[in-house]
């Protein structure tokens, strides 16, 4: 019997995990997100003073995801078997916004940033599933309220979802596995630093702000890397 199958394991994804499925990160744009600031398109303050533009960038990210050409990778495919195989704890947070994890299989799934295939109504708080481009004007469904609907997204200086659940289970971590983050976002950056016990190995085509933290680096792509950590984890 493999022991260390039972082991705790956590995982934390970014935009890097998806760039070989055709989404572009933007860190690796010059700090730009499809050629936008990120002031423009991923603050409240941005939403506020033009909902307009807003709208149509989270539209267009949002219908992206149904391109038949962006699908799950490697990567994302290698994380779902490793948590179907796995007798221990094991969570996957991710920092993405895409669904290309789900779609992938995963399950122990949690979206700290927010879902693009979500919105959330402003007035009665109710969080919609929404596939569709979302209009300025669009009254919610839930309590009739126009345009008081939002991207479920966790914009810049807002608070990040399910943060309790995930301190818990980083307290707790044997593995701390960071895959195609750049480590300048917090408080996920910092996510490192909590996991005290646990063996944390990063994985990125090159050294991030946060790399000294770890003990190992495989540097390369996702879709290659995370494949062959999972076989020689599951083989161990
Ligand atoms: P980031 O854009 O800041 O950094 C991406 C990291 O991935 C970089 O360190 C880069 O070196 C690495 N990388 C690029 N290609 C890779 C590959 N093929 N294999 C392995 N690593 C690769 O991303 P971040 O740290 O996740 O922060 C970005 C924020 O922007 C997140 O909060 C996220 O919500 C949002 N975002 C999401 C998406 C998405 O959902 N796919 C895309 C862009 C931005
Ligand atoms: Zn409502």
């Amino acid at each position: 019997m493999n022991t260390h199958l039972f082991k705790n394991i956590v995982i934390l994804t970014g935009a890097g995990i998806s760039a070989e499925s055709g989404i572009r990160t933007f860190r690796d744009q010059d700090g730009l997100w499809e050629n936008h600031r990120i002031e423009d398109v991923a603050t409240p303050e941005a939403f506020h003073r033009d909902p307009e533009l807003v709208q149509r960038f989270y539209n267009a990210r949002r219908s992206q995801l149904k391109d038949p050409n962006v699908q799950p990778n490697a990567a994302h495919l290698a994380l779902a078997e490793l948590e179907h195989a796995w007798e221990g704890d094991f969570l996957l947070v991710t920092q993405n916004v895409d669904n290309l994890h789900r779609r992938a299989g995963s399950q122990n799934l949690l979206h700290m940033h927010g879902r693009l295939d979500q919105i959330r109504c402003l007035s009665c708080e109710e969080v919609i599933v929404w596939t569709e481009d979302l209009a300025v004007n669009e009254s919610c469904p839930q309590c009739g309220i126009k345009a008081a609907l939002r991207p479920d997204i966790v914009w810049f200086g807002e608070m990040p979802h399910h943060m309790d659940e995930i301190y818990f289970a980083l307290e707790k971590a044997d593995y701390f596995i960071s895959i195609g983050t750049s480590g300048n976002v917090y408080p996920a950056a910092g996510f490192v630093q909590l996991a005290w016990k646990a063996r944390k190995i990063e994985i990125n085509v090159k050294d991030t702000e946060i790399s000294r933290a770890f003990q190992e680096h495989l540097i390369g792509p996702a879709s290659i890397e995370v494949p062959k950590l999972v076989r020689q984890i599951l083989g161990e």
